[in-house]
């Protein structure tokens, strides 16, 4: 008799052997610049909380009020019974903080990238993905059914290439990228992209999971930052990084959100966005537009950062990065991994990020408005001790 299930154990006896294996470790207590990490404290420069606002006080009290108005479930999907005012105001808020006609919360940033590229693109339509988007990009595109060709990060001329050779032969096209890449921290060339995008009939969706409340001067994102606004594009964004929250949206033309409602399936055939996150979300929003300071300290706190690694570790490999994500480069994953868990040791939270997620090794260090200096201080003198 043979096991039919017994490839399973081989297949992680090969991860372990790569040392690509990996499991959860259990945070305690709120979310913030310092966390509970099994029993310790740490410095945590692993989450996507870049604004603080997972923990705020604000963000809290609007779940709980939205939990006692509404209950804990939204009990049904958008379209027949799980539609609430409270997601009406969010998509609101989301169309005005991006500066769109309109906007469509998800249940996630993943459920909005499958949901968005599957209901544009399908058989007869070309797809072209930078090689380093995340991986809702990669399977919203496989799963279209469309032809996905990959071009080299951020290689606009190679993508030209590509448009010139294939556009023809499809009908449709969607370039697809992340603006800030997630594990990279660098920014995507929107502006040549979009110009591509209108000399060969290609529609462009940009990710700005990462950018959403951290770039641009409102906080709309990586669009804002590099004078995108009012350009015709698909945005989608998650509400749980700088938002603190859980969900996804997709924000663009009054005509593309009344189609997704339509057609994404991953947004017709799943339950509602939940009161409580769509509170908190709104909530964020309205904290991003009217606190402009925390964009200002998390952009102090990267630039003190980068100052001290030159300084102190001037042959560090750092990629290169124009926003909080900050990745060093290591020669293995046993060497990321050797130097996350010194980190650990010390008090200081960083993940190392291997293969498959990345190419390359590396440690991924992540900043925040409420890190205080004296957390950063720490943290480079440990890399010292450790890399220097
Ligand atoms: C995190 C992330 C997502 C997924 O967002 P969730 O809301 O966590 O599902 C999508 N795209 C990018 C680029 C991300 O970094």
């Amino acid at each position: 008799m043979t096991d039919p299930y017994a490839w399973i154990e081989e297949s992680l006896a090969t991860i372990h052997r790569a040392d690509w294996y990996r499991s959860v470790q259990t945070i305690h207590g709120k979310s913030g610049a310092t966390v509970l990490l099994a029993g310790q404290e740490v410095i945590n420069f692993a989450s996507n909380d870049y604004l603080g606002l997972a923990g705020d006080e604000r963000l809290i009290q609007a779940a709980i009020a939205a939990i006692q108005e509404c209950g804990t479930g939204s009990t049904g999907s958008r379209l027949l019974s799980g539609h609430r005012e409270l997601h009406k105001k969010l998509e609101e808020a989301i169309a005005s903080l991006k500066q769109t006609e309109d906007a469509l919360v998800f249940s996630s940033g993943y459920l909005a990238n499958l949901g968005a590229i599957t209901a544009l693109v399908g058989k007869r339509d070309l797809i072209l993905s930078d090689r380093y988007n995340h991986s809702s990009l990669k399977n919203g595109a496989i799963l279209s059914g469309a032809k996905v060709i990959e071009y080299p990060h951020c290689d606009v001329a190679a993508l030209k290439a590509q448009l010139s050779q294939q556009r023809q032969h499809y009908r449709r096209c969607l370039i697809l990228t992340d603006s800030v890449f997630s594990m990279d921290g660098d920014l995507c060339p929107l502006l040549p992209l979009l110009d591509l995008a209108d000399e060969f009939n290609c529609m462009l969706l940009v990710d700005e999971a990462h950018a959403t409340g951290v770039l641009g001067k409102t906080g709309a994102g990586c669009v804002e930052h590099l004078g995108c606004t009012g350009r015709q594009l698909i945005q989608i964004g998650t509400l749980s990084k700088a938002l603190g929250s859980l969900g996804g949206y997709v924000a663009g033309s009054a005509s593309l959100i009344d189609f997704l409602r339509n057609r994404a399936p991953t947004w017709i055939y799943t339950t509602a966005l939940s009161p409580a996150d769509t509170a908190a979300a709104l909530a964020a929003i309205e904290i991003v537009q009217q606190e402009p300071q925390r964009r200002l300290k998390l952009w102090r706190n990267l630039n003190y950062l980068k100052q001290l690694l030159q300084q102190q570790l001037p042959n560090l490999k750092l990629l290169p990065s124009e926003s909080p994500i900050l990745c060093l480069q290591l020669l293995s994953a046993t060497e990321a991994l050797r130097v996350s868990k010194e980190l650990t040791k010390a008090g200081i939270f960083a993940p190392a990020i291997r293969p498959p997620t990345v190419p390359t090794s590396r440690l991924r260090i992540s900043l925040m408005a409420t890190h205080q200096a004296q957390h950063i201080d720490k943290l480079v003198a440990q890399l010292h001790k450790s890399i220097g």
